[in-house]
């Protein structure tokens, strides 16, 4: 049971420490783990022990119990022996003892500073040996003194914790207080390390709350309430971070830090941008791909020049007010941006309100200079900085700097901050294009961007992609000196230039373009109708969901319901977990903006690689093969019971299902229908909810029949049935080309699930990632599938792809498919079908 509920305020207020009691039901207590008896009572009713790593733990038996002068306690070990694990340390006559001590209950406590302790399973009964709490070093000996300090020879122990304790989420929940500062050392996991996005989080986390706080990577300590800053610190992935803050509440000010750095390792690891080779001996220029599509256009070299600016200020308070008014009125602008804009504005807000980059502007007019000029020196430092770092991903986002400036300087320097205009259908060439940049270009209906440098995740790519606007980045300085008006092909698909087609290319281009066009028109004109194959057959086009504005956009795109709903989007990013309230408020705008069609929710699929920051996890060597999905839902039932009572709450019954992620067999199944069953009973909903499995693992796929005989409908979560049935991490760029869930091995996986489906009568349906690729829906239906639940911007060519198909050619193209060998003779039959 919690601390909090042993019925001794010397327990309960952790006066002794931080714990958890247990009940004994058994009057042997053993050694928690290997240990050094420290000191056995007197009356021997409790017991002190120095661990491993250097907590002292203190097992104290019953409530009251000195009062007992040892009778019924007999002592096994004695002061100063080393006890191995499981070996009783005292009997107790559970009888004798229960009769005149307050309470059985005994607190298991950590009597030092600098150890969490995180217990493993609450409330329940668990068996001598089992598991039942971790205990590891949270601090280092400078930052609580007592850390680590062996009793006994009074010398300090090393308090280095070990690499895979450092950096775990529960770590935190006991840094302690006792100071105005605190510290701790973490590994930083994310892929990208503190990029704009962790760190524009961090200053925001920040704001509320009123310590200093430092990251020190490297030696070199960076202010983390400073977003440029933490660029300039260049952070990187796996770096041995320490955060320190000092203040009245440091504590959660490092917690919070830390919190976000843990957070965030779902992010998908990017391959730094090289520039490549400009000319590739066939007269096109390579670039890299930042937004699909072939464009035909004119050249137009596009390049807005720096604003001059006064060196000499009218005086500092003047310049100040100045500088701090066009600040305010930026940060009141961003508050219209929407979708992707809006992110990008908060990453730009958080550089406009950066206290570095304000006090190196301040120092500047102090000494005279006008604001203008202050503000761009001062970025121009912080790019310096950051350039220095030499990793390409910090460098990309010097553009948002850069911006910044720009807009700054056009308010203070009352010049207009709008841009020349590029005729429409132009190839916009530019050094490198910045957020601000894209207002004109999208009015304009410019027809292709390409950048000399830049890279693909720069925050531009991101909106040219929204947009629609085909991109290609970092194809190198020689395309400036390309002539305005030249006509040229940009195919950002291939991610090339061509500077000088001739006739031959351009008659190919212009007629793939308007196949294009002719095309995406079309599959837009009936991406609304329902989908019915040539023979009849109906395949249901559903759409996988993340949020409400996605819902509504694949309403648009004309999907037919949702498909998968991952709600781990609601718990990712963000310091505590959303409460039932919020989640029910959630689905129930995605229902209402689906319109009545139906929505398959899926229960919280974490862990794996999408932990979160404030959920405990124990470390887990293999994540993948871990505590993710079903598994932690079910060691969470509270988690569940209330995800499932939102679900019902906000989701009217005609629309609702429920699916359950990461499923292995019938057990899983049955244990979550029970609490589903309890959270309807507690809303009095009387009528059955519709509760399916997601087939991701080959046991899945291999016991579908029995699942599919109590489960209402399966769907294949194809990501994570490749890579659990090919041995191949589908985050591990290393063997991206392997996960392909037309590999015959899952072909055959989904056979089988097919044939489980089939003979239940259960609806079947696919919500991996294979499930957007027209390609392959030919094999998917000749295999069972009815629905496909696809990214919502592939609805209107799926939909296309499956209305010319017929359920004779898919049977049998699915049934040659399982004669196949390989990935690569599959994908052969495709390409003849
Ligand atoms: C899958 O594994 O195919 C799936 C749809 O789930 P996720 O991608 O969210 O793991
Ligand atoms: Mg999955």
């Amino acid at each position: 049971m919690p601390l909090d509920q042993v019925p001794d305020p010397v327990f309960a207020e952790r006066m002794m420490g931080d714990g958890f009691a247990i009940d004994p039901l058994d009057g042997v207590i053993r050694a928690p783990c290997d240990a050094r008896v420290i000191a056995v009572a007197a009356t021997r009713h409790s017991v002190t022990l120095q661990l491993g790593n250097g907590a002292e733990l203190l097992i104290h038996v019953g409530l009251e119990t000195v009062a007992l002068a040892g009778v019924g306690f007999t002592a096994k070990v004695a002061d100063g022996e080393q006890v191995k694990l499981g070996q009783p340390l005292l009997e107790v006559d559970l009888d004798a003892v229960a009769l005149h001590a307050k309470s059985m209950v005994t607190p298991i406590t950590v009597m030092n500073e600098g150890f969490a302790l995180r217990v493993l399973d609450l409330d329940r009964r668990v068996a001598a040996g089992q598991a039942i709490a971790e205990i590891s070093i949270v601090q280092s000996t400078a930052c609580f003194p007592g850390v680590g300090r062996d009793p006994v020879a009074g010398q300090p122990v090393t308090a280095a914790a070990p690499d895979h304790l450092v950096h775990h989420d529960w770590v935190l929940a006991s840094v302690e207080e006792l100071s105005d500062t605190a510290q701790l050392t973490m590994r930083v996991p994310l892929a990208n390390g503190v990029h704009a996005r962790p760190a524009a989080r961090i200053v925001a986390a920040l704001k509320p709350l009123a310590s200093d706080v430092t990251i020190t990577a490297r030696g070199a300590p960076a202010n983390a309430r400073s977003i440029v800053a933490l660029l300039g610190a260049g952070i990187a992935h796996d770096d041995e971070i320490e955060i320190a803050a000092r203040g009245p509440d440091a504590r959660a000010a490092v917690t919070a830090v830390a919190t976000l750095i843990e957070d965030g390792t779902h992010e998908a690891v990017h391959a730094p941008v090289s520039s490549p080779a400009a000319d590739r001996g066939d007269g096109l220029i390579q670039g890299v791909r930042a937004a699909p599509g072939l464009a035909v256009g004119a050249i137009f070299q596009w390049h807005p020049t720096d604003v001059a600016v006064p060196e000499h200020g009218n005086g500092e308070a003047a310049e100040i007010a100045a500088l701090a008014g066009a600040r305010r009125s930026l940060l009141a602008a961003a508050d219209g941006h929407q979708g992707a804009g809006a992110e990008i504005a908060g990453a730009h807000n958080a550089l406009i309100d950066d206290p570095e980059l304000i006090a190196a502007a301040q120092r500047s007019i102090a000494q005279g200079k006008s604001a203008a000029f202050a503000w761009r020196s001062a970025i121009a430092g912080h790019a310096d900085a950051i350039r220095a770092t030499g990793d390409a991903l910090l460098i990309e986002r010097i553009a948002d700097l850069k911006d910044i400036e720009r807009q700054v300087i056009a308010l203070l320097t009352g010049t207009d901050a709008s841009l020349p205009v590029p005729p429409r259908g132009a190839i916009v060439v530019i050094d490198e294009l910045l957020p601000s940049h894209f207002a004109v270009l999208t009015v304009a209906g410019v027809g292709g961007i390409c950048t000399a440098f830049g890279g693909p995740t720069a925050h531009a790519a991101i909106l040219a992609a929204t947009a629609g606007i085909p991109m290609v980045v970092a194809a190198g300085p020689a395309i400036l000196d390309l002539h305005d008006g030249s006509r040229v092909i940009l195919d950002a698909d291939r991610a090339t230039l061509n500077p000088s087609p001739d006739a031959a290319a351009l008659d190919a281009a212009a007629a793939r373009q308007s196949r294009n066009q002719l095309r995406v028109a079309a599959e837009a004109r009936s991406a609304q109708d329902d989908c019915l194959m040539a023979d009849g057959t109906r395949i249901e086009i559903f759409a996988n969901l993340a949020s409400v504005e996605e819902a509504a956009y694949a309403v648009t795109l004309g999907t037919e319901g949702c498909g998968l709903l991952r709600t781990e989007f609601l718990f990712l990013d963000r310091a505590i977990a959303p409460d039932e309230d919020e989640q029910c408020a959630v689905y129930a705008a995605i229902a209402a903006e689906l319109e009545g069609r139906p929505l398959i929710v899926r229960t919280l699929d974490i862990g794996g690689d999408k932990p979160v920051a404030y959920l405990p996890f124990a470390h887990e060597d293999n994540p993948a093969l871990g505590a993710r999905g079903i598994r932690f839902s079910l060691a969470r039932p509270d988690l569940l019971a209330a995800q499932f009572r939102a679900i019902l709450r906000g989701v009217p019954a005609a629309q609702c299902r429920i699916m359950l992620p990461m499923v292995v067999d019938a057990g899983e199944l049955a244990t979550a229908r029970a609490i589903l069953d309890e959270a309807r009973a507690a809303l009095g909903i009387t009528a059955p909810v519709p509760l399916g499995v997601m087939i991701e693992t080959p046991a899945a796929a291999m016991l579908a029949g029995s699942l599919a005989r109590d489960a209402d409908f399966l769907s294949i979560g194809s990501n994570d049935l490749t890579q659990y049935a090919l041995a191949a991490d589908r985050g591990n760029p290393a063997v991206a080309s392997m996960v392909d869930a037309l590999h015959p091995a899952v072909l055959h996986l989904i056979a089988r699930a097919a044939e489980g489906a089939r003979a239940h009568g259960r609806w079947f349906g696919v919500c991996g990632g294979i499930a957007s690729d027209p390609v392959a829906a030919p094999i998917l239906i000749g295999l069972g599938v009815t629905e496909l639940s696809a990214t919502p911007a592939a609805i209107p060519a799926l939909k296309a792809a499956v209305r010319r198909l017929d359920m004779a050619g898919c049977k049998a193209i699915a049934a040659l498919a399982l004669t196949a060998s390989t990935t690569r003779d599959v994908r052969a039959l495709l390409e003849t079908e």
